[in-house]
């Protein structure tokens, strides 16, 4: 706008030219708003545009050019009218050129403003007001803020953020992109994709691209790239199309992320639930193991799985009954001749700190640490010894805190170990230690219960020869006596005692046979229904207190067996239903034949057995518990009745009501002649 506006409201009243006229109609359709005002600031003409900013309608000689808005500078600091643009223009009578300034509409819009006021004079270059200018640059100014905090993201996202042209040469490059590929902005600005492509992927590039142009999106394609050190990287690539304002592609936005860590700790988390798993499972199977050699090996083969080892031992003090100590070892990815020919490790320098209990040692190179070669006569590792470069030991203690042994692993590679290993190995010694604690006490229980059989066997043998001759004197003594001796009946109840002595010993000593396994039988036919006939009438005489009934076949029942071991468990079974069942006067006692098998039940209404003690009776030295005193026993008569049945091929059970009484079977074949082991 060259010329001033005729001061005019709304239209020039005052004469104007043509050219005048036509300048008024050009601004009144004009876009941007402009108006007139008179020296004291009051609006004279206006257009369109300008109504439209200010919102109203100025009325003549009453608003002023700011009608009613609140005005702002850019620092949103408010602005008095004569601070104002057009207050400037009208205060000092100079131009202000594009002037930013925020104003305020009473209805609570804003918009931001550009004005361009400028002063206008009269002939007499008298100031007679000012024409302005006002461009609404809101919408640019709302572009510009989105614009900055969309650039701030891409600076500050997490993430790669790159931009390339549809021919693959790279525009906009964020620090997340300098960071992961190593390329500062301006080294890769300009250059094409393909420097941060591995060779054989570049064929990925035509097909990301070729996607691009048909206007496709391609989310989080994990592939590798590669950084300007020439390092491979796992990353997922999203890549979006970038179109210009016609909607033509014209590039390509990728947002690149880094997954090789994620993938490293997806990695982690999976060797950690494995390694949990493992010592887990080791902790299991060494427990339930009793054996020292065995767990010995598996603690070996797992530890040294669990910490990568090339080879791995384990060393484990023990004393023996002489009080002298001697050391057992297993190994893992090495075989014995490896060690044996060298001898047990001795307390070396390298060695020392492991079997001493003072902790931990993990080396990179055990070549080269201080303590290695300082012992004769090897100084270092013997010749042909396993090339150990990478070397970790643990002591494993008792629960006493005495140290009972080492683990040792080796590696011929340098700084295979780490903490985590060392742990883990830790972790693995210390259920080692508690396992080799029990089998220990397993191990004394065992050889205990060995010196007690031997015992048993070595008293019962001694007494056995005395008693017999005793038992034989007090025969002849008895037949010497005449009947009406008094001492007859004294030296047959002595008799009678002499007699329990030698069923006592002779079951001991079955029992040590039994254990030895030599307990000897020989097999014959007899008549079972004979030998219980028999029996009543033996077991009638010196257990007077219970009536024994027997229910017997009517045929005589011939079977193959040893009649003596037979008779042994049948007077077994009836001593105890009798001696259980105190209060009552009767035993019953049946033979019959099932499925060619004889069946013998021995039923009393005693005392009876509690369900959970019916399998246990038959157990050596096993008695229930809180049995009245005249109830007297050792606990083996079942289980040599045990014994006897089965080794007949038989078996023996019980079935019992808790206080009304209990009934014992067994059954055998009645031909075992196929079938015993005589
Ligand atoms: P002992 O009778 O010498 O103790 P056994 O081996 O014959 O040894 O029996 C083992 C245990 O089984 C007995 O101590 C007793 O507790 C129980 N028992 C055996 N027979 C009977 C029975 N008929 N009634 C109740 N309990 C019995």
């Amino acid at each position: 706008m060259g010329e001033p506006l005729p001061a005019n409201q709304p239209k020039p009243a005052t004469k104007v030219t043509f050219s005048d006229l036509a300048t008024w109609d050009l601004l009144e359709d004009l876009p941007v708003a402009v108006y007139t005002c008179d020296k004291d600031g009051y609006i004279t003409s206006f257009n369109k545009a300008a109504v439209k900013l200010w919102g109203k309608t100025p009325e003549a000689n009453k608003d002023k050019w700011y009608v009613n808005w609140e005005m702002f500078n850019t620092d949103g600091l408010p602005l008095k009218s004569e601070e104002t643009p057009t207050g400037r223009v009208l205060k000092y009578g100079k131009a202000v050129k594009q002037q930013e300034i925020f104003i305020k509409r009473p209805n609570g819009t804003t918009s931001y403003i550009l004005s361009n006021p400028k002063p206008l004079f009269n002939e007499k270059g008298e100031l007679t007001g000012a024409a302005n200018t006002l461009i609404d640059i809101t919408e640019q100014k709302n572009a510009e803020s989105k614009q900055g905090m969309l650039a701030s993201i891409i600076e500050s996202s997490e993430d790669a953020i790159v931009s390339k042209t549809l021919d693959g040469i790279i525009t906009s490059w964020n620090n997340s992109a300098q960071r992961l590929f190593g390329y500062t902005e301006d080294e890769i600005i300009g250059k094409h994709i393909t420097v941060l492509i591995p060779e054989d992927r570049y064929n990925e590039e035509e097909l990301i691209i070729s996607k691009i142009r048909a206007n496709e999106r391609i989310e989080h394609f994990e592939t590798i790239r590669k950084t300007k050190s020439g390092e491979e990287i796992q990353i997922s690539l999203t890549i979006s199309p970038i179109r210009n304002s016609n909607n033509k592609v014209i590039g390509a936005s990728k947002i690149i992320r880094d997954i090789g860590r994620q993938k490293k700790s997806e990695e982690r988390l999976q060797q950690y639930a494995e390694r949990l798993e493992i010592l887990n499972s080791i902790g299991q199977v060494i427990s339930a193991e009793l054996d020292i050699q065995n767990i010995l090996q598996k603690v070996t083969d797992a530890t040294t799985q669990l910490c990568g080892a090339q080879f791995g031992a384990f060393f484990h003090n023990l004393v023996n009954e002489q009080g002298e100590s001697y050391m057992l070892f297993t190994l893992s990815g090495a075989p014995r001749e490896a060690f044996e020919k060298f001898g047990m490790p001795r307390n070396t320098a390298v060695f020392h700190p492991t079997f001493s209990g003072e902790g931990t040692v993990r080396v990179d190179d055990i070549t080269k640490d201080p303590r290695y070669g300082k012992n004769a006569p090897h100084f270092g590792m013997p010749k042909g010894h396993l090339p150990v470069v990478s070397y970790l030991a643990v002591p494993v203690r008792a629960k006493s805190g005495k140290v009972i042994g080492g683990l040792f692993f080796g590696h011929e590679q340098p700084a295979r170990f780490t903490k985590e290993h060392e742990q883990l190995v830790l972790a693995v010694a210390a259920q080692a230690a508690v396992a080799l604690d029990n089998a220990k006490l397993y191990e004394d229980i065992k050889q205990l219960n060995e010196k007690k059989d031997e015992f048993i066997g070595l008293a019962s043998h001694e007494l056995k020869t005395p008693v017999t001759s005793l038992k034989g004197y007090l025969q002849i003594i008895t037949r010497n006596l005449s009947p009406e001796d008094k001492n007859k009946a004294l030296a047959g109840r002595a008799l009678e005692q002499v007699g329990k002595l030698t069923t006592l010993i002779s079951d001991l000593l079955d029992v040590t046979k039994i254990h030895t396994g030599k307990l000897p039988f020989t097999y014959a036919d007899f008549n079972v229904i004979r030998l219980l006939t028999e029996l009543r009438e033996i077991l009638q005489q010196t257990e007077p207190s219970h009536q024994l009934v027997l229910n017997l076949p009517a045929q005589e029942l011939i079977i193959n067996a040893d009649s003596q071991r037979i008779e042994q468990v049948i007077i077994n079974l009836v001593t105890n239903a009798i001696k259980y069942s105190p209060k009552a006067d009767k035993v019953i006692v049946e033979a019959e034949v099932i499925n060619n098998k004889l069946r013998i039940s021995v039923q009393d209404f005693g005392i009876g057995i509690q369900p959970d003690q019916l399998e246990r009776v038959f157990s050596r030295f096993y008695r229930v518990e809180n049995l009245a005193s005249h109830m007297s026993g050792l606990g083996i008569g079942l289980y040599i009745s045990q014994e006897i049945v089965t080794r007949h091929q038989g078996r023996l059970w019980v079935e019992s009501i808790y206080g009304e009484g209990s009934t014992f079977y067994f059954e055998i074949p009645i031909n075992t002649n196929d079938l015993h082991d005589a």
